[in-house]
């Protein structure tokens, strides 16, 4: 781990309940992230997204294994509940904000407790308000926001003790294309503007490729992991996952004729690299799809 790593994880396993019945969560994972990342954890429901998710924000304990954040072994933390307020910030699907509490009220909640003034609280959570487009909203009610909006207070919330990551469960499932969009804008201008390394679980692929690195899980386990630098080569990973990809890959001739040399450089580049991985691919059902560079090759 260097200096520059926010989170690492070593063969970290989760296993719930024992005997017959045992389900193995999450299965030997090995996760870097480093200081400043804005990444994407993707795979099929129930492969351990959300709980790998609750071992990084201290929510959850391993079976075995180790989760580092900041520096920290969470298993030796001095408080649990310190680390969760000062280092992490968390956006779940469902914004659970307080209903009986306004929108600023909601953000002041997580800066309860941690010595700050109620003068400087409220002046701090307007000033978050402001920051994710709501500061007019401030004395609203949760069920006088749209989806939309809730999950901007959620944001706002997230943030109020500055946190050096924000963990973030699907924070777009419940919202309209548009909303999520906006949601996953103003995540990337928060890593932008402060560096804020942001974790997010999804399994929309357009919200993941508005990261910068996606990450997949299968069973438990970490079966692909990748920068996202080059849209072309992005849209032709997405191909090469697709049944109609597939069907291409296998299926030589024809097709080849209509792709560009500079398309095809990129194809053989994705393919070598899925290959190399020594995993199988998937495609966005979750269904193995064997990579066939055998039969592409010339
Ligand atoms: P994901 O977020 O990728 O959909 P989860 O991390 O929620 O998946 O769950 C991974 C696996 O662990 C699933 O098989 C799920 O049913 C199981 N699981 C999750 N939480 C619990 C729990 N509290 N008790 C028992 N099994 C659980
Ligand atoms: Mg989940």
């Amino acid at each position: 781990m260097t200096n520059d790593d926010l989170i690492r994880t070593v063969e970290l396993t989760r296993i719930y309940g024992s005997g017959e019945t045992a389900i193995r969560a999450l299965d030997g994972v090995n996760l870097l992230v480093g200081s400043g990342e804005f990444l994407a954890i993707m795979g099929p429901s129930g492969c351990g997204k959300s709980t790998l998710l609750n071992m990084i924000g201290a929510l959850d304990q391993p079976t075995s294994g180790e989760v580092w954040v900041a520096g920290e072994n969470l298993s030796a933390l001095r408080s649990v509940d310190e680390f969760r307020a000062q280092t992490v910030g968390f956006i779940f699907q469902l914004h659970n904000l307080l209903p009986t509490l306004t929108a600023r009220e909601n953000v002041e909640v997580p800066m309860q407790g941690q010595g700050i003034g109620a003068s400087e609280r409220k002046r701090r959570a307007l000033e978050l308000l402001e920051m994710v487009g709501l500061g007019q909203r401030a004395d609203h009610l949760p069920n006088q926001l749209s989806g939309g909006q809730r999950q901007r207070v959620a944001v706002a919330r997230a943030l109020a003790n500055a946190p050096l990551l924000i963990l973030a469960d699907e924070p777009t499932g419940s919202l309209d294309s548009q909303s999520g969009e906006e949601i996953m804008e103003l995540l990337g201008e928060l890593n932008r503007q402060q560096g804020t390394t942001i974790v997010v679980v999804t399994h929309d692929r357009r919200v993941a490729q508005a990261t910068q690195r996606i990450v997949r899980m299968r069973d438990g386990r970490i079966v692909e992991d990748h920068r996202l630098l080059d849209a072309m080569e992005e849209d032709l990973r997405t191909l090469a996952r697709s049944k109609l990809g597939h069907a291409i890959l296998t299926d030589g001739d024809l097709p080849l004729r209509q792709i560009t040399p500079e398309e095809e450089k990129v194809l053989r580049r994705v393919l070598e690299r899925i290959d190399g991985a020594g995993d199988q691919a998937m495609d966005d059902s979750g269904k193995k799809v064997t990579p066939a560079t055998g039969r592409y090759s010339k």
